[in-house]
């Protein structure tokens, strides 16, 4: 199962090789004895919530039983070419059609140096076979809003969303450190996200800090993971507390607004398909006061910066807080809030003339 393609290769031993999808899915190993069994390389048990029962119910057998190969999608426990027609037919039990990962990097994610809770965790998030929403619509017969992401009812929840595309990632990673956009990666998918947790430096952090960050990366996607359990198995939950802005971390990013007032940071971030227009609300200490994100099918940067300075402005009015600094990059869709005989653009002219208003029913609302 591990052996790789060479261009030599016969034709009948490539084909073989490319059925490996399809036999993972069911294959399994039956334990004996449990002596010729790898633990963390071979499937040998259902990795599902009560794991441990599970493999508390294996009857051991003398040390003289090999374990053996079974093919859990047939009764006969052999593979069989008809039931593999099938399974591939219902395309929606298919994970993936072939490793997300190349042998040199399952090995990295066994070699990691966090609990091994957490590699597990990683390793079926590479395979994308956590039971998130989106997958499990691909089974059942789920309504569109059941769908949808429980933490923050922000799209489809897919595990990438939960990841580093969910408004609670994306506080996690734009308040670490690296003040990281997770939205930026949202495009490159599951894979592409796990590779770079094996290797930060691929996205330019510094070797030092690679460990801090995957560590953070797989704290978060547990705590996120487990938190979302919570919500949607009804019990009772406590309140995600959201990282609390240090003031060191910040001085050369982040200048907190004067006592009693808050700051609105906006900003977008671009996708290959979408747009996402964020607004931050900090208070002086560093307290996050509220986070939206809006996104919607890919717009021009500048209409996507409008969107989220519009964004900002509007919440602050829902909530009716006053005393409020809005801080973003974008010059141009600053100076046509502050001065309308500057609107050149006319793809933003209904926004910045939308957010003109709201902001002058907001008290002390500042660019
Ligand atoms: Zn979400």
């Amino acid at each position: 199962m591990t052996a790789q393609v060479v261009g030599s290769d016969s034709w009948f031993w490539k084909s073989l090789l490319s059925w490996r999808a399809v036999i993972s899915m069911g294959l399994c190993k039956l334990i004996k004895s449990g002596t010729n069994t790898r633990v963390w390389y071979d499937p040998w048990i259902p990795l599902q919530d009560g794991t441990v029962d599970n493999i508390l119910k294996i009857q051991l057998l003398d040390s003289s039983r090999e374990d053996r190969w079974v093919w859990t999608l047939s009764t006969s426990r052999d593979f069989s070419v008809k039931i593999a027609y099938h399974v591939l037919n219902s395309s929606a039990a298919v994970p993936s059609n072939s490793a997300p990962l190349v042998g040199n990097q399952w090995n990295q994610i066994w070699k990691m140096d966090i609990h091994a809770r957490l590699q597990l965790l990683l390793w079926k998030v590479a395979w994308n076979i956590l039971p998130t929403r989106d997958r499990l619509s691909s089974v059942l017969h789920m309504l569109e809003d059941q769908q949808s992401c429980p933490l923050c009812n922000g799209g489809s929840e897919s595990i990438i969303h939960l990841m580093i595309g969910c408004l609670v990632s994306f506080l996690v990673w734009s308040t670490s450190r690296w003040h990281l956009n997770s939205l930026n990666f949202v495009s490159r998918g599951v894979v592409g996200w796990v590779k770079i947790i094996l290797n930060p430096q691929l996205i330019g952090i510094s070797k030092e800090d690679c460990h801090e960050f995957c560590l953070l990366a797989m704290v978060s996607l547990d705590s996120i993971w487990r938190y979302r359990n919570d919500v949607i198995h009804g019990m009772p939950v406590r309140a995600w507390r959201l990282p609390r802005f240090e003031a060191s971390l910040f001085l050369v990013h982040w200048v907190p607004p004067p006592p009693i007032s808050i700051k609105v940071n906006f900003d977008t971030a671009m996708g290959h398909e979408v747009t996402s227009a964020v607004a931050i609300a900090r208070s002086s200490s560093g307290e996050i006061v509220f986070a939206s994100v809006c996104t919607s099918a890919r717009v021009d940067a500048t209409v996507g910066e409008a969107t989220a300075l519009r964004l900002g402005v509007q919440r602050c009015l829902e909530l009716q807080v006053h005393d409020v600094e809005f801080e973003g990059d974008a010059l141009i869709v600053v100076n046509a809030v502050a001065r309308p005989e500057l609107v050149s653009n006319w793809a933003i002219e209904n926004l910045i003339e939308d957010t003109r208003i709201k902001l002058n029913g907001i008290q002390n609302g500042v660019l």
